[in-house]
């Protein structure tokens, strides 16, 4: 078996580990597949509901880096879904799947966490007007 190198080691002298599919060594083909990912991501975020990379990371902070209504999903394992108001298409935050799938189910019941959010949706805290003040509780 001929040996090969990763095309991203520096220097590029470390032998491919196991059969891998693709000219890299694992850790730099796992690297690979995240930023082809996160580049995907970006892409269909801003094509779909207009919200720029930054603007992405933004709100995630905004929310403290975590899932807008649950405040545990931290988009680590697998990303937060972008969540938009589907009457105006206004982006509202960023949820975990759960969340995401339960929302307008936690309206309808009325839940406290769920009505704070679609009122007071986090994106509105993103540069549209950074000195508001968030609505009382
Ligand atoms: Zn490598
Ligand atoms: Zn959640």
């Amino acid at each position: 078996m001929r040996e090969r190198t990763c095309r991203d080691c520096e220097p590029a002298l470390i032998p491919l580990p196991a059969p891998h599919p693709g000219p890299r060594c694992g850790e730099h083909h796992h690297q690979r597949q995240m930023a082809i990912s996160a580049q995907k991501h970006a892409n269909h975020v801003l094509r779909v509901y207009n919200l720029a990379p930054a603007d992405f990371v933004a709100l995630w902070r905004i929310q403290g880096g975590s899932c807008a209504i649950c405040r545990r999903a931290n988009g680590t394992t697998r990303r937060l879904s972008v969540d938009h108001c589907h009457r105006t298409g206004q982006v509202r935050g960023l949820l975990c799947r759960p969340c995401n799938s339960a929302l307008a189910q936690w309206v309808r019941e009325n839940r406290p966490a769920a009505i704070l959010y679609v009122t007071n949706p986090p994106a509105r805290r993103l540069h549209h007007n950074p000195h508001a003040k968030p609505l009382a509780a």
